[in-house]
């Protein structure tokens, strides 16, 4: 791993939108609301898809790291968005809003896994909310809760959690094992405590940078620092530290790609019932698409590879929630295009971008004249290439002449 030093470290503070916060986009502002977990109610569903007519573009855009945006508001409605969420539990902190970023497994506590990490969720969500001090954090921090099956360990969380059995959990730095090892009970007070530790580290080391893996030997110095006993929070058990035994490839190779994608379609549950994953081409959900998903479950999970797992399905219901699911243009179908394809904004949200690269990628799918053979790809108006997946992506960049495709 590449550690930057302090001099090379960030000069500015990072930018990123928030709900408050928004950032000015070429359709109007850009509102982005953390979803702790990628787990909304449908209640909460419902309140964003009554946002997105409301006040945005009438649709909701997944991101990759399981929150969700609003574009297209007009000015001087953050005020009322900001009301809207709070009154459904989306907005428990102005002040730490942006910082709430935490990626969970798919289909955690439904099925598979060794622990359910919607309670680590849950208390991690909390205990950032409820320190100060943590409010500090760049808007790019990333916290990962892996329940051991390998999917979101690898996806470049700042702190991870990955549970390693029922009885014992890991804690990653930067992606790489920190050696310090937990009860389930006890993972959320270490990873705590390596959150604040990141903030001393970086703090030591001039406060500018971003993520972790920025600080000159972050992993070490972080993992050095880690007091979890002195946090408080534990409830009398101290991890083990500095345990040498070698996490399995949990997380990931040398691309630091998972090794588990996306679910799509049917999973049975640990339960006897069923979980419906559906991706959502390019992102956008559409404010009927979430309240479809509203009526379909309680409760939802929008993972990192923008698809939604809609849980608790008895057999008979099913069918009829898929066929609703694939009226509406959501994607069931492991073998879908759909699943292999990313855009950033492009026209006309952006205005860096070169191309309306959304349009242009839902055409070559339709046509069945995607680049690269059909590979897993990112289409991007311009060389910023964001919300590019990681792991081996063909790049599709627009130049204003065409498209650059290429690997990288
Ligand atoms: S990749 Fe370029 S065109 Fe696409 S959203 Fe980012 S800045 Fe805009």
């Amino acid at each position: 791993m590449t550690a930057r030093t302090p001099a090379a470290a960030r000069l500015r503070a990072d930018a990123c939108p928030g709900a408050l916060q928004t950032h000015a986009a070429a359709d109007g502002a850009l509102a982005r609301v953390r979803v702790p977990g990628g787990l909304l109610t449908g209640g909460q569903l419902r309140a964003l898809a009554a946002a997105a007519r409301d006040l945005g573009d009438g649709a909701l855009e997944l991101t990759s790291r399981g929150n969700v945006q609003l574009r297209g508001l007009a000015g001087g409605a953050e005020a009322e968005l900001g009301d809207r969420l709070a009154a459904v539990g989306l907005l428990p902190s102005a002040s730490h809003e942006r910082v709430r970023n935490v990626l969970a497994s798919a289909l955690t506590g439904w099925a598979g896994g060794h622990v359910d990490v919607r309670p680590w969720v849950r208390a991690l969500d909390a205990g950032i909310c409820a320190d100060p001090a943590l409010a500090a954090l760049p808007g790019r921090y990333l916290a990962t809760l892996d329940d051991g099956r390998g999917d979101v360990a690898g996806l470049g969380g700042d702190v991870g959690l990955l549970a390693l059995s029922p009885a014992e959990v890991a804690l990653t730095l930067a992606g790489t094992d920190s050696g310090w090892r937990a009860h389930p009970d006890d993972a959320v007070a270490l990873a705590l405590a390596a959150t604040r530790a990141f903030l001393d580290e970086r703090a030591a080391q001039g406060g500018t940078c971003w993520r972790l893996a920025e600080l000159a030997g972050g992993p070490e110095r972080v993992a050095g620092r880690i007091t979890p006993s002195s946090s408080g929070r534990h409830r009398g058990h101290v991890p083990s530290p500095r345990c040498a035994e070698p996490l399995p490839s949990l997380l990931g190779g040398a691309s630091g790609s998972p090794l588990v994608g996306t679910p799509v379609g049917t999973t049975r549950q640990d339960d006897g019932r069923t979980a419906l994953a559906a991706v959502v081409p390019l992102g956008r959900l559409s404010a009927e698409q979430a309240d479809l998903l509203a009526r379909l479950a309680d409760e939802v999970q929008l993972t990192p590879w923008r698809s939604v797992v809609v849980p608790g399905l008895a057999e008979h219901a099913v069918d009829d929630a898929a066929a609703a699911l694939h009226r509406t243009g959501m994607v069931l179908d492991a073998d879908s295009a759909w699943t292999r394809v990313t855009a950033c904004a492009g026209r006309p949200g952006c205005a860096k971008s070169l191309a309306d690269v959304r349009a242009d990628a839902a055409r070559a799918v339709a046509d069945g004249t995607l680049p690269a053979g059909g590979a897993r790809q990112h289409w991007a108006g311009c060389e910023r290439r964001c919300g590019r997946p990681r792991g081996e992506v063909v790049d599709v960049v627009a130049t204003g002449t065409g498209y650059r495709v290429g690997w990288s």
